[in-house]
């Protein structure tokens, strides 16, 4: 969200691009600053919503939130103070789900990463949750580059065991991260599911990040491509999209910009065609050029 239009541009947006949900972040994903409630156009957004058939969006927390830091007590305590206040703004907003990065734990160990995230968490839940708060926090599965937590399903499943407020978890599903931390989603998704449903459940999974990646299984760099174009392929991609355990879960394109090859100053937003290649169920190689050559 920005400018003028913040939550209403959001939509329109989505609108454009032929969406039928839509993940936004409620300010610059890279700092805390945010506009009041009343500023964010929530009344006009829902109503551009309801005209589009568009009933359920996703709100993620800035990238900057990290409550496993336990070396600067400042980035902990503003990240708790943020996620209450991000739930207020999702409340307003309407939405179900939060996405949040666990955290990284800054070279003190996983284990102290992991007991800072369920502290923040307890804090940050109890200070602003009661039993009938419509939101949930998903944590991201995460890609295990530098000190991430996240990396796998099972420190996912710690964060639960200590959080008293559990009930408010989810799991936001990201394809590639998940691909680059090693599970092989390209060839066995349902064995990495079932891992997944012994572990945490899988009807806790809320959302998915659709996206493909640059690098091989295992690479822990976190680099997305557009969909079908990386090491993941658009049909593993479909397999995800069309499973039927998901059919109801958002699944969401944080797809890179592509890149003007006579203009390196300009990049376009792939998703309007990347949606439309998605509903058609065929990989489109010349969807990148097509992207270009509609923004000239
Ligand atoms: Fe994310
Ligand atoms: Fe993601
Ligand atoms: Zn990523």
């Amino acid at each position: 969200m920005s400018g003028k239009e913040m939550m209403l541009g959001s939509v329109k947006d989505a609108v454009a691009f032929g969406a039928n949900t839509f993940m936004l972040y409620t300010g610059a994903p890279q700092n805390t600053r945010r506009k009041d409630i009343s500023e964010l156009r929530i009344q006009e957004a829902h109503e551009l919503m309801a005209q589009n058939g568009i009933e359920e969006f996703v709100v993620h927390a800035p990238y900057i939130i990290n409550l496993a830091n336990t070396v600067n007590p400042a980035t902990y305590e503003i990240a708790v103070e943020f996620l209450a206040k991000e739930i207020d703004r999702a409340t307003a907003m309407g939405s179900q789900t939060i996405v949040l990065h666990p955290g990284s734990h800054v070279g003190e160990g996983v284990d102290k990463g992991i007991a800072s995230i369920v502290k923040g968490l307890n804090e940050g839940l109890n200070t602003v949750l009661t039993a009938d708060t419509p939101v949930n926090i998903a944590l991201e599965t995460m890609a295990g580059k530098g000190s991430e937590i996240g990396r796998n399903f099972e420190e996912l499943a710690r964060i639960y065991d200590g959080v008293s407020h559990n009930d408010k978890l989810r799991v936001c599903f990201d394809t590639c991260h998940t691909s680059d931390a090693g599970y092989d989603i390209i060839h066995d998704f349902d064995g990495v599911v079932e891992k997944f449903d012994r572990l945490i459940g899988k009807d806790q999974i809320a959302v998915f990040h659709m996206n493909d990646s640059k690098n091989e299984p295992g690479a822990a760099k976190d680099r997305h491509e557009n969909f079908g174009f990386g090491k993941i392929g658009f049909e593993p991609l479909m397999y995800i999209m069309n499973h039927p355990d998901f059919m109801e879960v958002p699944k969401i394109l944080e797809s890179p910009y592509i890149k003007d090859p006579e203009n390196s100053k300009k990049s376009y937003e792939p998703f309007k065609r990347e949606i439309a290649m998605i509903r058609n169920g065929k990989f489109d190689p010349k969807m990148r050029e097509k992207v270009v050559e509609d923004n000239r």
